[in-house]
């Protein structure tokens, strides 16, 4: 079995005065915790959070790199100043980016490769809108999101997340079939060595039932990452 990792996307949130929620995080894991922690936090913090958590079991991660090494890209992050700030890892392809900012699975594949080109794990996510589930496509939706997106040659060192596009911020989450259908599809298709994350409104209520699904190998949390206390109370639950 996989080592499960609790991943948090803080997406834009978070002031400096939220490493307070950090340190108090690194009080309650105390040295070994039952599972990989990580946290992604806006650019601006992370090479403090990273300092922060240096002697800390705690990661620090990106929420998204460009595809290129460095140049002429106004307002971009490359997966080389990731690296350089400490990250351990990037997510590439969140929903929100793939909506809000376009990004196809051809890019979201040349950002997976950036960043292991970087020499980060990049976390790729994938999932359906709540159209594509009720017309009974989520299966085939995920399936060719994954073909389209992973890097050329997928390695151990990616991760997957599956994120229902529809349960992203909204309370809603997968039901445990779902979730457990979708996953045992992606194992088939990626093989046993990647992990593969759920990230849909996990809470500490709901973590448990989620995190000991079958091919659950963690989890990637937005709302419930930014306070210590709910972000420990789903590690606890792992
Ligand atoms: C996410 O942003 O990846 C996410 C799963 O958000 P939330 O936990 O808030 O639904």
């Amino acid at each position: 079995m996989l080592r499960k990792l609790i991943a948090g996307n803080w997406k834009m949130n978070g002031l400096r005065h939220s490493l307070d929620e950090v340190s108090s995080l690194i009080q309650k894991v105390g040295k070994d915790p039952k599972a990989d922690i990580l946290i992604c936090p806006p650019a601006l913090l992370l090479m403090e959070m990273a300092r922060q958590t240096k002697d800390s079991p705690i990661m620090v991660g990106g929420q998204d790199c460009h595809w290129r090494e460095c140049g002429a890209h106004t307002g971009e992050i490359s997966a080389q100043m990731l690296a350089d700030a400490e990250a351990s890892h990037v997510i590439v392809g969140h929903s929100e980016r793939r909506a809000d900012c376009g990004e196809s699975s051809k890019i979201v594949k040349d950002k997976a490769e950036a960043a292991l080109a970087a020499g980060l794990v990049p976390i790729i996510c994938v999932g359906e809108t709540l159209e594509q589930r009720e017309a009974g496509e989520a299966a085939s939706v995920v399936r060719e999101q994954v073909e389209q997106s992973l890097p050329a040659h997928p390695k151990s060192e990616i991760i997957i997340a599956y994120e229902p596009v529809w349960a992203i911020g909204t309370g809603k989450v997968a039901s445990a079939g779902d979730i457990a259908e979708i996953h045992a599809l992606l194992r088939e298709q990626v093989g046993a060595a990647i992990r593969l994350l759920y990230g849909g409104s996990v809470k500490p209520g709901n973590a448990a039932e989620i995190l000991h699904l079958d091919n659950v190998d963690g989890a990637l949390v937005g709302g419930a990452s930014l306070r210590a206390e709910d972000f420990y109370g789903i590690i606890k639950n792992s």
